[in-house]
């Protein structure tokens, strides 16, 4: 099979903007002055300006501007193109509804230090959605202030410590233990060490779950402070033994932290804190519908016992009759962790989400996410190598045992995909699985984007065994192949200078 490589495409082949400067085309034209010029020596000192030339700035067109950065943008994939099946990040469809909603002016316009009085739609909002996550989590503290799901962790685990000085006063020092699944997403260990606490691992089994024998081996050693667990796990699994999970901790004297980025398995059907979890995080860009991916601002709120809740950050928003008032008398709070009250446009559309869908219809989305990850999983499970038996939850994980023999590895296959017109899974996450490829379709997709994406992976495993080389030299339909990423990463050229432009010229 040979591909031809269109070279001439106008979309494709988009150089540079500094590659379109004409020297003296501009976008604009102004009128002609009708004031006395100034003299710019009068008013601004020789010292305070420019002397070098403005080199290399592009010169340019409306039209060359518009054309360039719309055919840049197409080189994107988004989630409005079709199905994003990046495992534990909850590429869910964001509804234009919840757009609408955080662009009301009252809301958009709203200065973060007008009065509280002036702001009490704001605020009734932010208690709102506190309400509704206490109810969804079991767990009745709620902060929204974390701005992602790392810095939830963060929070989350600084209030661990801080209940444990209060609880143990010096002796806490003693208690420094945070127990952390090899399973666990990298961030989990992160925050653990900036909270002070050292990381110790547990394993997993071969089923895909904790390992409870050495998890109370862990316990026994002593010093334990609490440990961190994802829920369902980050290879898509339920640990079934949660509650006895939960029960160990508390016997040796921690507390449970649920990395909550899972959520999309269990919201209206199962409640971490009736499992015995003291605190966890959410990620409102994932689980909530708000937008992500591209480094935009998040929202990771984190939920807590009763226990907990005096140690959540400041200010706190609380009802007072038919007001609501930001709280910042918290002696014991832990303080900010962002400024203001957090992303606030997250809320808004989190909370759009929630109202728009009802406790029915979380339900629902629950339970079509879990119904489409297992559609995945059986269709898959004959040509792709699935580690664990178990029936996943919201995601899958499949490893490229059956096509690395052929010389066909992760990677190949993602990238692969693209080729077909689908954006990769996530790759080589979790660790604990060689090769690993983690799938996450999400509610938002219907049965026909499932059956074109399986149909696409099935070819790719075709190709994988027939004609390896096909799939090892992908992509084949993209402007670049494949970058050497690790040049990109180390030594990135992020400036254009106009001696580039000759070196360009002439390659
Ligand atoms: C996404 C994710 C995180 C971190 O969330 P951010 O919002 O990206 O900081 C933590 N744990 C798991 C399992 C995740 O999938």
């Amino acid at each position: 099979m040979s591909i031809k490589k269109v070279t001439q495409h106008p979309t494709q082949n988009e150089g540079l903007i500094f590659e379109r400067s004409q020297t003296g085309r501009v976008g604009y034209r102004l009128p002609k002055l009708d004031v006395e010029e100034t003299n710019l020596d009068e008013i601004l000192p020789a010292e305070l300006r420019r002397t070098d030339d403005l080199e290399g700035v592009p010169e340019v067109s409306e039209v060359d501007v518009i054309r360039h950065f719309t055919r840049i943008s197409t080189w994107n994939y988004s989630i409005d193109l079709g199905i994003y099946p990046l495992g534990s990040c909850t590429m869910k469809y964001n509804s234009r509804l919840n757009e609408k909603t955080a662009r009301i002016a009252g809301f958009a316009g709203l200065h973060p230090l007008a009065p509280e009085q002036e702001a009490q739609g704001a605020l009734e909002l932010i208690y709102n959605l506190q309400e509704d996550l206490a109810e969804i989590t079991g767990l009745p503290g709620v902060s929204l202030q974390p701005a992602a799901g790392a810095q939830g962790e963060m929070t989350g685990v600084m209030l661990i410590r801080a209940f444990l000085d209060e609880r143990d006063g010096e002796a806490s020092k003693d208690r420094r233990v945070m127990l952390v699944p090899d399973s666990a997403h990298g961030t989990n260990p992160a925050s653990a060490a900036m909270a002070g606490f050292s990381v110790k691992t547990v394993r997993s089994t071969d089923e895909g779950l904790t390992d409870m024998e050495h998890l109370k081996q862990l316990c026994a050693d002593g010093g334990i402070a609490g440990l961190m667990l994802t829920n369902p796990n980050t290879v898509g699994i339920f640990e079934k033994n949660i509650v006895e999970i939960c029960a160990h901790i508390h016997d040796a004297g921690g507390l449970v932290y649920m990395d909550g980025a899972n959520m999309n398995a269990l919201v209206g059907v199962a409640r971490p804190g009736d499992f015995g979890v003291d605190v966890i995080h959410l990620n409102l860009h994932k689980t909530f519908s708000t937008p992500h991916g591209g480094g935009g601002p998040g929202c990771g709120p984190c939920c807590c016992s009763a226990d907990l809740e005096p140690f959540l950050p400041t200010p706190r928003v609380e009802k007072d009759g038919d007001v609501y008032k930001l709280n910042f008398n918290r002696p014991q709070s832990i303080g900010r962790v962002k400024a203001f009250y957090g992303n606030f446009g997250m809320m808004i559309r989190a909370l759009s989400y929630i109202y728009t869908h009802g406790a029915e219809g979380l339900k629902e989305a629950t339970e079509a996410a879990v119904l489409n990850a297992r559609y995945l999983a059986h269709h898959l499970a004959e040509d792709f190598d699935k580690p664990f038996a178990a029936d996943p939850m919201h995601e899958v994980v499949f490893s490229h045992k059956k096509q690395s023999r052929k010389g066909v590895h992760t990677l190949d296959i993602a990238k692969r995909l693209i080729d077909y017109g689908f954006h990769p899974m996530t790759i080589y996450f979790p660790l604990i699985v060689e090769g690993a490829m983690l799938m996450e379709p999400t509610e938002s997709v219907g049965r026909e984007d499932l059956d074109a994406f399986i149909e696409a992976m099935r070819d790719i495993n075709i190709e994988a065994q027939e004609n390896p080389q096909l799939v090892i030299d992908a992509p084949h339909s993209t402007r670049i192949g494949r970058l050497d990423e690790a040049t990109a990463a180390r030594k990135p050229v992020l400036r254009w200078k106009p001696e580039m432009e000759a070196s360009a010229k002439s390659a």
